[in-house]
């Protein structure tokens, strides 16, 4: 290209982009030569959204500072999660509470030590062959449900996480968790009781523990998921064969 024909390119490529910001009212139809430009520009917006590479230490840092949905204005502490690698069993709960906002770990106010005592009937632990994590990684204002912009923006990073801990079975806690990840808008009851599939992986659902301590009429339900749970990962339950 000539030096003349260059010039007359960057001052079309100038007008496209004037016009792209609003200070000329042209119709906009961007020229390969600014849709390349503007993919410079476009592209660190993907790059926060583009974790599929990252490893869990990388993407546990990359939530540390996330700022894509509006519940990173009252956080305390982002909550990524916790457990061992390549785990047995995935929790998938909803979002952080008060206890875990202040100290960044998933689960560990009231309703996380009575799921302590679920995972221990059937012989598990945090330390031994689980996973615990939540659809948003930041707690919701005043404990409500997260909104589903706020779920859009945050799970991509559940989903590379599913990707890399790689679980055997995924145990999804309370109706947010439950429709978020199976795609549905149905009662709890509706969607427990059987094996659905996330990813190819085998998943139950059951009642929150928040929920189970407010009805204790739930704790059967909840026992014969822990069962299925303990059936299919070949778990022997003492004296309960
Ligand atoms: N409830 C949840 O869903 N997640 C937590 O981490 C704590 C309470
Ligand atoms: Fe980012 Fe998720 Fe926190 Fe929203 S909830 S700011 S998307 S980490």
């Amino acid at each position: 290209m000539g030096i003349e024909e260059s010039i007359k390119k960057f001052i079309s490529i100038c007008d496209e982009a004037e016009a792209l910001i609003g200070e000329k009212d042209v119709e906009y139809t961007p020229t390969d030569g600014v849709a390349s430009l503007l993919d410079l520009f476009v592209a660190p917006v993907f790059e926060e959204h583009a974790v599929g590479h990252l490893t869990l230490k990388r993407l546990e840092k990359t939530v540390s500072v996330c700022t894509l949905c509006r519940l990173h204005e009252t956080r305390t502490k982002t909550v990524f999660g916790s457990g061992v690698a390549n785990p047995k069993l995935l929790v998938i709960g909803e979002g952080p509470g008060s206890e875990e906002d202040q100290s960044g770990e998933a689960f560990v106010g009231r309703a996380g030590k009575y799921l302590d005592t679920w995972l221990s009937a059937i012989g598990l632990s945090r330390t031994n062959g689980v996973y615990i994590t939540n659809i948003v990684k930041c707690r919701p204002p005043n404990n409500r449900d997260p909104q589903s912009d706020e779920i859009e923006a945050c799970l991509p990073y559940l989903k590379r996480q599913i990707q890399l801990l790689n679980p055997q079975v995924i145990l999804l806690l309370g109706k947010v968790a439950a429709n978020t990840l199976l795609g549905r808008n149905d009662t709890l009851s509706s969607m427990r009781g059987a094996f659905h599939r996330i990813d190819g992986i085998p998943t139950l659902v059951t009642y929150h523990p928040a929920a189970v301590l407010r009805d204790q009429g739930h704790k059967r339900a909840v026992w014969e998921d822990l069962k299925k749970i303990a059936a299919f990962l070949n778990i022997a339950l003492p004296g309960r064969s």
